[in-house]
C-alpha cells in the first residue's frame, strides 16, 4: 500500500548572519522515512536533535532562517499527492493544514485564544477552512464531535482559563481532529501534564487513531510515552535518524549504541542500580562531528566512525539502523 508520507534525504538548515559572520545549523541532515496509514509513529531523541525542525518541514511551516536545502517530502492523501516543498503556501494553509494534516502542540494555549470562548475557536478554524453556511448544523456537529471524544459539550461555552491543563490539551486535540485529518502531528503533547492526566490525553489520541484509522506522528523525548502508544519508533540523534523499528523490537533489542543507551536508562520498578550516563554532550549542529555524529560519545567508536557517515541498513522487518558496528556484523 502507498505510504501516507515519504520523506527522502531531507536536509533543513538554519542559516543566519550576524555582524557579517554566517552560521549554518544542520538541524535535519539526511533524514529518510515513511509514515504508513493507520499507525502511530514515534520520534524520540533528546532536545535539539532535530525533531521539531523535522515536523516544521513536514507540516509545511518553514520560515526563515530555516531553509530546506534538499530532499523530498510527499504526501499521498486520498485521491491526490501533495509535494509539500513545492506547494503554494495559500493552498497549504487552506487545503492541507487542519484538513489533511493537523498539529497538536505542547501547551494548548498556542491554539486557544485566551479571550474567546472555546466554541469561537472552533468557529474560527472551521470558518477559515470550510466555511459555516449553516450555523445550527455547525454547532450540532461540534457538540457531537466533542461528545464523541468524551468531553462534556458545555465546555464549548467556557474560556480556556476556566479549564485545567489536561482538559485544554484535550480540547486542542478535539480542534485538531474536527476535519478528521489523515495525519495528526503531536509535538510533546503531554509535557507539563502530570502522569495521570498524561495517561488520559494519550489514551484519547490512541482512541481517535484506532477509531478513525488515521496516522499519528508523535514527537516526544519521553520514551515511556512511545512505549505505551507508538507502533513504530525512530530515534534521532544530532539531526539524523539512527534507528527505526517496531516499538517492541526497539525496546527489546535496540542495535544502535545511542538507542541502547536511551532504553537502558529507562527506570525499572524495583531496580535501584545506578544507570550509567553518556560522556560528553550532544554536538553543536553548527559544527557537527565528522562521520557518525555520535562518535565522540560512543563507547564502541572505531576509526571508520570518525571518517564515514554510516549508511542506514535494514536489519529486520521494518527495522533500520545506521551504525558501522551493524555494517561490520552484516
Ligand atoms: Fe558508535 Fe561507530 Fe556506531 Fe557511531 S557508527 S554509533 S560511533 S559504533
Amino acid at each position: 500500500m502507498t505510504p501516507l508520507l515519504e520523506v527522502e534525504d531531507l536536509r533543513a538548515y538554519y542559516r543566519t548572519e550576524v555582524y557579517g559572520i554566517s552560521r549554518t545549523v544542520r538541524a535535519v541532515d539526511g533524514v529518510s522515512f515513511q509514515l504508513e496509514r493507520n499507525e502511530i509513529y514515534g520520534i524520540a531523541g533528546e532536545s535539539s536533535c532535530g525533531k521539531t525542525t523535522l515536523i516544521k518541514v513536514i507540516s509545511g511551516t518553514i520560515k526563515p532562517p530555516l531553509r530546506v536545502e534538499s530532499g523530498r517530502v510527499c504526501y499521498h492523501f486520498e485521491g491526490r499527492d501533495v509535494d509539500i516543498l513545492h506547494t503554494d503556501r495559500d493552498e497549504l494553509r487552506t487545503q492541507v493544514r487542519w484538513k489533511e494534516i493537523s498539529y497538536v502542540m505542547q501547551g494548548s494555549m498556542s491554539v486557544l485564544n485566551p479571550v474567546r470562548r472555546i466554541i469561537r475557536t472552533f468557529e474560527d478554524i472551521v470558518g477559515t477552512h470550510q466555511g459555516i453556511p449553516d450555523r445550527r448544523a455547525f454547532l450540532e456537529h461540534v457538540r457531537e464531535h466533542v461528545k464523541t471524544l468524551g468531553l462534556p459539550p458545555d465546555i464549548l461555552n467556557l474560556y480556556p482559563h476556566q479549564l485545567s491543563g489536561g482538559m485544554r490539551q484535550r480540547v486542542a486535540i478535539a480542534l485538531a481532529t474536527i476535519f478528521h485529518p489523515s495525519l495528526i502531528i503531536a509535538d510533546e503533547p503531554t509535557t507539563a501534564l502530570d502522569v495521570v492526566v498524561q495517561r488520559g490525553v494519550l489514551q484519547m489520541l490512541k482512541d481517535i487513531q484506532a477509531e478513525s484509522g488515521n496516522t499519528v506522528l508523535l514527537v516526544t523525548h519521553d520514551l515511556a510515552v512511545h512505549a505505551n502508544v507508538a507502533d513504530r519508533v525512530a530515534v534521532m540523534y544530532a539531526g539524523r535518524i539512527v534507528e527505526e523499528a517496531p516499538t517492541e523490537v526497539i525496546f527489546e533489542a535496540p542495535r544502535h549504541p545511542y538507542a541502547q543507551h536511551l532504553i537502558q536508562s529507562l527506570p525499572v520498578i524495583g531496580d535501584k542500580s545506578s544507570k550509567g550516563s553518556l560522556s560528553g554532550a550532544p554536538p553543536n549542529l553548527a559544527n557537527p562531528p565528522s562521520g557518525c555524529r555520535f562518535h565522540p560519545r560512543c563507547p564502541h567508536a572505531m576509526d571508520i566512525c570518525r571518517q564515514r557517515v554510516p549508511e542506514m541498513l535494514t536489519v529486520g522487518p521494518r527495522h533500520r539502523v545506521a551504525c558501522h558496528l551493524v555494517e561490520e556484523a552484516a
